[in-house]
């Protein structure tokens, strides 16, 4: 378990995609769980960074604020404990994905879905909402059956499925506590075949169709013309593969126009284990371009056609500045601050070129395109919707500011992100 957080040219900590410097000179990396709580409670203002891999402020302490520290738990000892008969996992605060794979499929057990990487914290993948593909298929979150945080005064506060606040605790962008730990349900492991398709038009596109027709389905276009170039299906072990709208790839595809294909997941419909087939890039290559900026917006997916002529109608304006655009769907869940909480979502996703100036007009337009449907922007991404609208978005916000002030009356944990997009003002 490492991070793999940047170190810039003066030694500054950067994001992944190094678009972020935080304003914390210094990365603490506490080596036991005493030192974490030395830490928490001798600092006035904690954030706790996973694997970096978001793409706007949502992990930084306050610009020149006294006493503020950034912590990863990488030089804490990893812990994935696999209960085979629970069918649970209690995983520790900094693993990836890519660990937590690899243990639970050894004991003959699997996760439900994974994001496009599996490069990612757990921790930090939930506590922003991150998500897969597949009409059927919920956020990385609701996999979360406990949260066990270290709260601003060092002490230990266990959140289980069923308690008041736990749909506040999963997706919690980090503001209430040191995630110490999370417990996540199982099922038992299924093998996955993928397979991708190319030159789908998006005029006639039956969305419905086209999104139910796989366990997982992505969509994939670089809005240089109305159709999609690729989409991908991962279907378990037993389902059928019937794509009659476009026509099979003969050789392995990257999403993103001039990548390796080998830097992806086995696809021509070779059936293997599910963590090896549900993440689109594999865990020893780059994730997706490397060289990027990403946003995505998630609506309601009964808007899905809709939105996309929304887009459309803009291609001209998207194309200049984008590597690809991914449509996938997620299904409604119940945690507050979920951009998929309450509705069956379609989340549309761009990857752009990494030049923020170039970038940022754009995607204001896009959310002027897509305003009409209510989307709600993925918290760890760029977007510059305005806090207020945002607010009235998720209608636990308020509950979410409660629990906040309940398990963090002083607000270490909150950060100006925090406080600007959950109304939790101190
Ligand atoms: C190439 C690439 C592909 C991506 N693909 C997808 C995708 O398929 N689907 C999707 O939904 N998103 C995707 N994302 C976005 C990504 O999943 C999110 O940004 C996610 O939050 C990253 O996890 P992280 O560990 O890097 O979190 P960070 O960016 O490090 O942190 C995110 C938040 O979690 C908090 N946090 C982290 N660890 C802890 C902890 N132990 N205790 C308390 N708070 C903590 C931080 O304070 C912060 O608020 C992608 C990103 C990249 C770079």
């Amino acid at each position: 378990m490492t991070d793999a957080l940047a170190t810039g040219r003066d030694g500054a900590v950067t994001n992944w995609a190094g678009n972020i410097t935080f304003s914390a000179g210094t990365l603490h990396r506490p080596t036991s769980p005493d030192a974490l709580r030395a830490l928490v409670t001798g600092s006035g203002q904690v954030r706790v960074l996973g694997s970096g891999h978001s793409f706007n402020r949502i992990a930084d302490v306050d610009d020149g604020l006294a006493g503020a520290s950034l912590l990863s738990l990488a030089a804490l000892e990893p812990s994935i404990d696999v209960d085979t008969t629970a069918r649970t996992v209690r995983v520790s605060g900094g693993v990836r994905y890519a660990e937590l794979a690899g243990q639970v499929h050894a004991h003959g057990l699997a996760l439900p879905n994974m994001a496009s990487l599996p490069h990612i914290s757990v921790a930090g993948s939930v506590a922003t909402g991150t998500h897969g593909s597949g009409n059927g298929n919920r956020s990385l979150a609701e996999a979360v059956r406990a949260v066990e945080l270290v709260t601003a005064d060092g002490e230990t506060c266990v959140l289980s499925r069923g308690e008041a606040g736990f749909e506040g605790a999963v997706v919690s962008l980090g503001a209430l506590g040191v995630v110490l730990s999370l417990t996540l349900d199982l099922e038992p492991e299924y093998a996955v075949s993928q397979h991708v398709f190319r030159e789908l038009p998006l005029t006639g596109l039956d969305f419905d169709a086209v999104s139910s027709s796989a366990y997982s389905v992505s969509l994939f276009t670089d809005w240089r013309g109305p159709r999609f170039n690729q989409v991908w299906l991962k279907q378990r072990a037993g389902g059928a593969v019937d794509f009659p709208w476009a026509v099979p790839a003969s050789e392995p595809q990257h999403p993103v126009p001039g990548m390796p294909a080998v830097n992806c997941t086995e696809q021509l419909g070779v059936p293997g284990p599910w963590h090896e087939r549900l993440p689109h890039f594999r865990a020893e290559f780059t994730p997706s371009s490397g060289a990027e900026l990403q946003s995505e917006f998630l609506l309601p997916r009964e808007h899905a056609l809709a939105a996309l002529h929304a887009l459309d109608a803009i291609r001209d304006e998207m194309a200049p500045v984008l590597q690809v655009c991914e449509v996938r769907t997620v299904a409604a869940d119940t945690q507050w601050l979920s951009p998929a909480h309450g509705r069956d979502t379609v989340a549309f996703h761009f990857t752009w070129v990494p030049q923020t100036a170039a970038v940022l007009p754009v995607i204001a337009r896009v959310e002027e395109r897509l305003a009409p449907f209510a989307p709600r922007p993925h918290w760890g991404k760029v977007f510059t919707t305005d806090p207020a609208e945002l607010g009235a978005r998720y209608p636990h916000a308020a509950d979410f500011a409660a629990l906040a002030r309940r398990l963090d009356p002083q607000g270490k944990f909150r950060n100006a992100f925090v406080r600007s997009f959950v109304g939790v003002k101190s």
